[in-house]
């Protein structure tokens, strides 16, 4: 038959009963149980206490009611707490008490019931002040355990305890619960229990055992109450585990004044200090401090009022830190004196301080360096990157008038600047006032990329998480906020407003592109920056480290056997200083356009497209080249060493010309003002820009198909790429050029192209008179292209990725329609799990990369496979990036850090060196905790009689 309840000095049979896998006593005990059971084994003064097991509440949910015999074992277990503490459940005399708490695999703090001092009855209550001779102790006790068994058996609510207290604390002119007297506990007990009658229509319980049998079921019932449903959901805990119910006998901080309770933790969980900090209340009971009845005391002036047990308590935990290798978060009484530990769980931390403590930990030897980069999620290096808002600050605006509006969070961090309504003036006001702006617009476009570069942060009032202005401020690392619905921008009148207020140009706002929300006015903030965050770098280095373990990956011959290296995408060479002080090994993606729209070149860019003639347009772009070759040249001198993928013109020329209604508009204005000069040259281009007219440009002439159309444009790119790299050369620097043919869709469009600019390539490199490492190779973005790999393998050298468009072409989904239509829609229907713009869909649009490597390599097994969509920064596409065979994932150069975070990690994952399973309580050394001399366990000082 099944065992349903386990007692402190079973731990022998948890262990069988667990195969000594420390994860499924937590399973098994709960987080609570597996630590009380823990602490008891190794000597630390634990009350005694027994644990009803998950499995048995899970069998309760089942059934409705207890399962066959578990009852029968609490009694028993009850027995053997009777016996080690002197004291007998229910007796007249010398009553043992207990308290009945909850405790599920995974700390849900507040989430669910405990009840404390079960057991007091009239006869109890008579039988404790006679031995104690403390009648103010015992009926502050008593009244307590009604409050609380009403609160969490019946479901009464709060205030009708709270309320009548209030009543008569004001009524005797008492201001503090300590003020209260015996006589005055003894009178709110008798209220308590009229109010008990009252709300639950039954008397409070005088059988002790009628007691803990109802509050046990309410801890199994509390599993599912809407609170802890909730808190599961949220934090994605499995609603099948149950919760175990500790039934522990009472020690009694609110004894005396040499009596207290308090809550610490081992360091600092906000910033991480090596300093334990904690507080207490003298004479008082459980959640009092926690509750903030009283305003605690700071743990380390325990040592003035009870210098002994502080002392103890230092020493115990300093050992749990030691034990668990991990900061502890610990309850701890002390009775007359007396310390005993209630609890002791591994504690939740801030970014910073969950860094910090990694870090510190591996040079004071309790942990490994892959234990350190284990602990610390990439979400958290996220955090630590993004300047933020001081959190009191922000909490306080969110409840202030100077609340604004609301959008979708499409790029983390805080920023707070001075409205402006177009790209040029934000640039403009940023460049030449210094001034931090915020770029508002409906939506953006390629043109204003200069405008949100110069911007401290982004505001659409359209778009979805993945619309240009979302796409692009996550490249750059911009705090944004899009689809803002509620705010009306009105261009004309540069004023915004929303929910009845207004918000004109020049006026300061605070975007939180963490939460989506936006205020009015400022919002103090914290900077932080990579250089000054030494632990984080130190991890990052130790995480760097793992992924270059060689046979991480087992591979057939020419694949990677290390794990992922970590590159960026970089348009500009401040970027590509900034990604590799971020830790990139390399450029995964330029985007040679942006450096078209720069204001000085574009007039020349529209130039060479509205060329009637090749040798116009090649005379355009002799104009174009010196600033291409500039552009590289910084590049290769920044990434030196490195390679640098360089992708050729993508997209659509049209983006380069202005738009069609602003023609024809300026084109009506001139016509009916009669203005004659230039009107003629304004109609010419406006119908040359309504014959670049596409209906579909996004699929469209772009990529290899304009280069095919206009090889002019490329063969410039590709000389510029190849001068600059010859002059780094002689230089001294090590340039390792890749050119990257964007859109192919069949091997034959290489064919055609990819000879023309070799040939460019060898004669600058002979003109030259230089030699270095070069690669062609491809953007993989086209479903046929990943199908057809094996026949593009024999000319591209290398495959990148480009997970955007090949995510928008597998699906048929056009992303920023599918954002603003229908892809949130799809989540919440389950029809999509995630968003696959966000996280690579393994099932189809990661096949097609799986088929495409291993097809691809079938040809040429040195094959270089990277990926340089949005994906390359996601945690869980870079696992799937790992799987197949990469070399390496790029990412925006803010995203770097939390690459390489996630690429060690998934190396560790699936590395030969695999996380060892945590041991068996009983053969983990643990040294540090056990002692060979057991202690005797006694409830306490007056618990002598037997
Ligand atoms: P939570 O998970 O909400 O912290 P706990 O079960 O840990 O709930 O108990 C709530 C409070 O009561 C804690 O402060 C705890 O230390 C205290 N407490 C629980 N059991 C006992 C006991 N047997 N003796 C004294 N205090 C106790
Ligand atoms: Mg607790
Ligand atoms: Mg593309």
């Amino acid at each position: 038959m099944k065992k349903w309840v386990y007692r402190f000095d079973e731990v022998k049979a948890v262990d069988k009963k667990c195969g000594g896998d420390w994860d499924r006593v937590k399973g098994l005990l709960g987080g609570k149980g597996a630590g009380l059971l823990d602490m008891t084994r190794a000597g630390v003064p634990v009350p005694p206490f027994f644990t009803v097991t998950t499995e048995a509440c899970n069998e309760y949910q089942k059934l409705g009611k207890f399962p066959q015999g578990m009852w029968q074992e609490e009694l028993g277990a009850l027995k053997r707490i009777e016996k080690a503490s002197g004291k007998k459940f229910g007796d007249p005399v010398n009553p043992l008490l207990v308290s009945c708490r909850s405790g599920a695999k995974f700390s849900m703090p507040g989430m669910m019931d405990t009840v404390l001092n079960i057991g007091l009855t009239d006869t109890t209550v008579a039988g404790i002040i006679r031995s104690t001779g403390n009648p103010r102790f015992v009926y502050d006790s008593y009244r307590r355990l009604i409050e609380m068994f009403g609160t969490v058996v019946l479901g009464i609510p709060d205030e009708e305890f709270e309320g009548p207290l209030k009543a008569y604390k004001a009524k005797k002119g008492f201001a503090l619960d300590v003020d209260l007297q015996a006589e005055d506990w003894m009178e709110i007990v008798r209220i308590y229990r009229e109010a008990f009658r009252k709300q639950a229509g039954r008397e409070f319980p005088q059988d002790p055992f009628k007691q803990l049998e109802l509050a046990t079921e309410a801890v199994f019932k509390s599993w599912n109450g809407k609170r802890a449903v909730d808190y599961r959901n949220h934090e994605g805990i499995s609603h099948e585990l149950g919760t175990a119910v500790n039934i522990v006998s009472m020690v009694f901080g609110n004894r005396d004044n040499d009596s207290g309770t308090g809550v610490a933790f081992t360091r600092n969980p906000a910033t991480g200090a090596n300093k334990m900090m904690g507080d207490y209340l003298l004479n008082a009971q459980g959640e009092d401090v926690v509750a903030g009845i009283r305003n605690p005391d700071k743990i380390e002036n325990l040592k003035n009022h009870l210098p002994a047990a502080y002392a103890q308590f230092m020493a115990i935990t300093a050992r749990l830190e030691r034990h668990y290798r991990d900061v502890q978060d610990v309850e701890f009484t002390i009775e007359s004196g007396k310390l005993w530990m209630l609890q002791t769980r591994t504690a939740k931390r801030t970014a910073q301080a969950a860094v910090k403590i990694a870090v510190d930990m591996v040079h004071d030897g309790l942990i490994t360096t892959d234990e350190a980069v284990d602990r610390v999620t990439p979400d958290q290096v996220d955090t630590l990157l993004h300047p933020q808002f001081d959190v009191t600050a922000l909490k306080a605006a969110e409840h202030s008038d100077t609340y604004f509006a609301k959008g979708v969070n499409a790029s983390p961090g805080a920023a707070v600047g001075q409205v402006y309504f177009d790209a040029n003036k934000a640039e403009s006001m940023a460049k030449s006032e210094k001034q931090d702006v915020i770029m508002v617009r409906p939506f953006t476009k390629p043109d204003d990329v200069h405008g949100m570069i110069a911007a401290k942060g982004v505001l659409t009032s359209e778009g979805g998480a993945t619309s240009h202005a979302a796409v692009v401020a996550r490249q750059f690392g911009i705090p944004c906020i899009v689809g803002a619905a509620t705010i009306q921008i009105d261009l004309e009148r540069r004023v915004m407003s929303a929910g009845g207020k207004s918000i004109h140009e020049g006026d300061l706002i605070s975007l939180d592109g963490s939460t989506g929300n936006v205020f009015a006015g400022k919002i103090p903030m914290i900077e932080p920056s990579l250089k000054e965050q030494t632990d984080l770098i130190t991890l990052l280095k130790w995480a760097d480290e793992i992924s270059a373990r060689p046979g991480s990956r087992k591979a057939p011959k020419g694949w990677p056997t290390r794990g992922l290296q970590v590159w960026a995408n970089a348009d500009y060479p401040k970027d590509a200083r900034r990604a590799r002080e971020y830790g990139a090994h390399g450029i995964g993606l330029c985007r040679t356009e942006h450096m078209f729209f720069e204001p000085d070149r574009l007039p020349v860019v529209q130039e060479m497209i509205l060329a009637e003639s090749s040798a116009a347009r090649s005379r355009a772009l002799d104009v174009l080249l010196p600033f291409q070759r500039k552009d590289f040249d910084g590049l290769f001198e920044a990434m030196d060493g490195y390679p640098v993928i360089i992708r050729l013109i993508d997209p659509p020329l049209h983006e380069f010309m202005p738009s069609e209604e602003a023609l024809l508009e300026e084109v009506l204005t001139m016509r009916l003002r009669g203005e004659g000069t230039g009107l003629a040259e304004k109609e010419h281009l406006l119908q040359t820009v309504r014959g670049m007219h596409e209906s579909n440009p996004m699929m469209g002439l772009r990529g290899v198909r304009l280069s095919i159309a206009m090889p002019e444009i490329v063969e410039m790119q590709v000389r510029a790429i190849f001068e600059a790299a010859a002059d780094c050369t002689l230089r001294g620097i090590v340039a390792k050029p890749e050119v990257m043919i964007p859109l192919t869709g069949t091997v034959k469009e290489l064919e055609w192209i990819q000879p023309r600019l070799i040939r460019i390539a060898k004669a600058v490199t002979a003109e030259k008179g230089v030699n270095f490492h070069y690669k062609f190779g491809t953007m993989i973005e086209i479903p046929r292209a990943a199908v057809t790999a094996a026949e593009i393998a024999k000319l591209a050298e290398f495959f990148s990725f480009g997970t955007n468009d090949l995510t928008q072409m597998t699906y048929g989904y056009s992303r920023d329609d599918a954002e603003r239509n229908f892809l949130l829609t799809y989540i919440q229907e389950g029809i999509l799990e995630k968003n696959p713009f966000q996280t690579i869909d393994r099932d189809g649009v990661g096949r097609l990369m799986q088929m495409a490597i291993l097809d691809g390599r079938r040809t040429r097994p040195e094959l270089e496979v990277g990926i340089c969509g949005e994906h390359g920064g996601d945690p869980d596409s870079i696992e799937w990036c790992h799987l197949i065979g990469n070399d390496y994932v790029s990412c925006s150069p803010f995203r770097v850090p939390i690459a390489r975070l996630a690429a060690a990690q998934v190396t560790l994952k699936y590395g030969e060196s695999k996380k060892k399973t945590a041991k068996s309580i009983t053969s983990r050394s643990s040294k540090a905790l056990s002692k060979p001399r057991r202690s005797r366990v006694r409830s306490s000082k007056t618990s002598g009689r037997k």
